[in-house]
């Protein structure tokens, strides 16, 4: 069975050309293995890729965009209308989907820019359940590295993926993008140790107020940190470069592992819960 790819990542994380480095890679693979990719976002203008299933062919967005104008829904309104119109669709999907599951190693789902609109709305999770419950399927969370070298934004940027994590209960990799510009090695240190990254947050701007003593943001990191502590322990971690390629065979090595948790963990949750 093909392994399913659910990439979601912030905007400008190189969500877009981590999917395109991706289809390149496995095209290049020796035997090459072609991924069936779909796009979920209907606004975009350009993908660098050929996807298989569009959102923008079944969805005019600027059409729902112009009919919604009088509800002054603005354009994640459109965005998110488009979605749940195609998300009426997605059994038609699906089976165009599971047409190709003996023909294709991997599904990759590319979501829309702006990741709340797939990662806290209705059709978001039904379209990865509807996935998830066919497919094994693993999600894979695009980080801006170089932006996420500030203790503060690397913690919110985690708190973001745990949340994630406990509303999908699907296994997890966690993709530090653009090693090329920022190696992620700070990143795994601070996963690894909780006390690295309470030393990083001791010594950055703002750890200690006028008198000296920590503030508030400081101890509600430190806190947090050990919190966090125990949601790393549920993920994997890989560092990539969708510009130069770096990293992609670990990411995949990481995707293969995944089809055993996904097997061990989400399957007998799943099979429970029916
Ligand atoms: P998206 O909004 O998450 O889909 O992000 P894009 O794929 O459009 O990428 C945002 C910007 O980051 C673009 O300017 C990309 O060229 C750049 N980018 C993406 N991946 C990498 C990378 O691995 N290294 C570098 N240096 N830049 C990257």
């Amino acid at each position: 069975k093909p392994m399913t790819i659910i990439t979601i990542g912030m905007a400008g994380a190189g969500k877009s050309t981590f999917v395109q480095r991706l289809n390149s890679h496995l095209h290049a693979l020796d035997p090459p293995s072609p991924p069936y990719i779909v796009n979920l976002d209907p606004a975009v203008t350009y993908t660098p890729y050929e996807p298989n299933i569009d959102i923008r062919d079944t969805v005019n967005y600027q059409e729902v965009m112009k009919q919604f104008v009088s509800y002054n829904l603005g354009p994640n309104g459109g965005i998110l209308t488009a979605l749940n119109l195609f998300t009426t669709k997605f059994d038609q999907v699906l089976t165009l989907i599971e047409q190709r599951a003996d023909s294709v190693d991997y599904v990759v789902l590319d979501t829309p820019g702006q990741i709340e609109i797939f990662t806290w709305s209705a059709s978001g999770a039904i379209i990865t359940d509807a996935v998830a419950s066919s497919l094994p399927t693993v999600v894979a969370y695009i980080i801006d590295t170089p932006r996420t070298t500030a203790p503060a934004t690397f913690m919110s940027n985690m708190l973001y993926a745990c949340s994630i994590l406990y509303k999908t209960k699907l296994p997890f990799i966690l993709v530090f993008n653009k090693t090329d510009v920022q190696p992620h090695d700070f990143a795994l240190e601070w996963m690894s140790d909780f006390e690295e990254f309470q030393a990083a947050l001791a010594t950055h701007e703002g750890a200690r107020d006028a008198e000296g003593e920590p503030t508030y943001m400081n101890s509600l990191m430190n806190s947090m940190s050990l919190v966090l502590d125990e949601f790393y322990k549920n993920l994997k971690a890989v560092g990539v470069s969708s510009v130069t390629g770096d990293g992609f065979k670990e990411f995949l090595e990481a995707v293969e592992g995944s089809r055993e948790e996904y097997e061990k963990d989400y399957l007998p949750e799943l099979q429970r819960a029916r």
